[in-house]
């Protein structure tokens, strides 16, 4: 499998030339050059396996320049109940008849951002390792990012992270996640300032070109290629998880041979086969981007529900064709807040097949309309497209996510975060008879106790490993607002 970039070039890049870059060259983001189709056969075939078997068959389609036996072990090393607690990894509990609820958020950081960052740990400290080079990881984070990040490259050879966070303003259980990890290779670095302080410090001093090669530092945002595609592997183990495995059409029912474009073309509505839906609480759009793949290559996925909260961008998009970045005014801080976004930045993968894969009119339309106009409006027979990827979306306020998480608790005992209730509330507006609707969990309400005891009275529980954290040492440096101050402390603790 080769990757082409979104915006019209053309140059094929294998899997680990990508793996440790941003944005292609052109300043658009890496796809497949087609997404390979998965028949009826391998579907069945693959509904008996293991969740790291899963991931090994999937991420072979798309992987060419790593060893079988070396995928095999990285992705046996990465799914573990060790890791994740379950044998199922991602298990799916039914919440009612036909709507389940799949919980992607039991790895380390209690958030769906783990099930693709600790591969993407394993894939660095290999290909590092492999090239004979170091990684210096600098991000900056309001919370959950940061600590995926630190998460799956503690003690990692090769890599060293540095995370900007703002000072006193993540909460006490989020500061203690991250500063109380000891290992040597995690720089937390606290700025005397605001998030958008701690972005404009990564933004200047991934600028200076020379600073950033010769102290070789990287990013681990979620435009990464790698992270989209580890998280395809859930939607296909959600699928077996609440079907039965009765004859599968798989993509050979698809789209009729012949009339789809190389790429892969939109996948119509399956027929003769089980489908089910998926919910999935939205903000730059990595995780139901990754639906979108596995939809591609023929998951007989009905609907791709795309909540979102106040931030709702692509909720206005998937409405209306119009897509409108805010400005950091017009973003409104939620009880959601890992959705809280201003442009989606995955986004442009979704658009680029929408337009049949016309990269001079992404480029112009994520390149030139956005700098001059803020965005853009796609014709009404563009928009009309949409459907045919099976998109469809909806959003949440605050009021309705505190009643569907009292809800839930109410009606079925379950807790759920203010996430997954985004995600919840706005499945339910887009039920079809007979089509199961899989809501995916991406928070444990542990993560945001403050909007659980405004909405039932009473705490969340915590995972036992996370009993007290917050009394532990923490270790972390504070610095001003000051890049200079940055690029110092990064030379000081990267001798290379
Ligand atoms: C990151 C995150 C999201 C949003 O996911 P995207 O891939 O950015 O759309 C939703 N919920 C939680 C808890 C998150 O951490």
């Amino acid at each position: 499998m080769k990757y082409i970039s979104t915006r019209g070039d053309q140059t094929e890049r294998h899997f680990c030339e990508i793996l440790l870059e941003g944005l292609a060259p052109d300043g658009g983001l890496y796809l497949p050059t087609h997404y390979p189709k998965v028949d009826a056969a391998t579907l069945t075939r693959w509904r008996g396996l293991s969740y790291a078997q899963l991931a090994f068959e999937i991420l072979s389609l798309y992987i060419d320049d790593i060893p079988a036996a070396d995928l095999k072990a990285l992705v046996e090393k990465t799914y573990t109940r060790a890791t994740y607690g379950t044998e199922a990894i991602v298990p799916v509990r039914r919440l009612d008849d036909g709507l389940f609820i799949e919980a992607l958020s039991n790895g380390p950081t209690l958030a769906f951002k783990d099930m693709a960052m600790q591969l993407l740990g394993n894939l660095f400290e290999y290909e590092l390792a492999r090239r004979g080079e170091e990684l210096n990881i600098l991000g900056a984070t309001s919370g959950d990012t940061g600590s995926a990040a630190e998460y799956a490259m503690r003690g990692k050879r090769g890599v060293r992270v540095f995370m900007l966070s703002p000072q006193g303003r993540m909460s006490p259980f989020q500061q203690a996640q991250m500063f109380s990890l000891q290992d040597p290779n995690i720089h937390n670095i606290t700025i005397d300032g605001v998030f958008d302080d701690c972005q404009d410090i990564v933004k200047a001093v991934s600028n200076d070109l020379a600073f950033k090669r010769q102290h070789r530092i990287g990013t681990v945002n979620s435009i990464n290629w790698a992270r989209l595609l580890a998280q395809v592997v859930y939607y296909f183990a959600g699928y077996f998880q609440v079907t039965s495995g009765a004859p599968e059409a798989g993509a050979a029912g698809l789209s009729p041979k012949g009339s789809a474009p190389p790429w892969g073309g939109p996948a119509a509505a399956p027929s003769n086969t089980e489908q089910v839906s998926f919910a999935v609480p939205s903000g730059n759009f990595g995780n139901v981007c990754a639906g979108h793949v596995a939809r591609m290559m023929g998951l007989p996925i009905a609907q791709l529900v795309v909540a979102t909260n106040e931030n709702d961008v692509l909720d206005e998009f998937f409405r209306t064709g119009r897509y409108r970045v805010r400005s950091s005014a017009e973003t409104h801080e939620t009880s959601s807040p890992s959705m809280d976004i201003s442009k989606a930045s995955n986004f442009e993968r979704f658009v680029f097949d929408l337009l049949g894969r016309d990269g001079a009119r992404v480029a112009d339309l994520f390149g030139a309309a956005l700098a001059r106009d803020g965005g853009f409006q796609l014709s009404a027979e563009e928009t009309a497209r949409i459907a045919g990827f099976g998109f469809v979306s909806g959003k949440s306020t605050h009021a309705d996510r505190l009643a569907t998480i009292r809800s839930t608790w109410q009606d079925h005992q379950d807790m759920i975060d203010t996430h997954t209730a985004d995600g919840l509330k706005v499945a339910r507006e887009h039920r079809q008879p007979g089509v199961p609707m899989i809501v995916l969990e991406t928070a444990l309400p542990a993560k945001f106790a403050a909007s659980i005891e405004e909405a039932l009275g009473r705490a969340p529980p915590r995972p036992a490993a996370l009993e007290g954290i917050e009394a532990l040492p923490k270790r972390f440096t504070t610095l001003p607002v000051d890049a200079a101050r940055v690029k110092a402390y990064i030379e000081q603790h990267c001798a290379a």
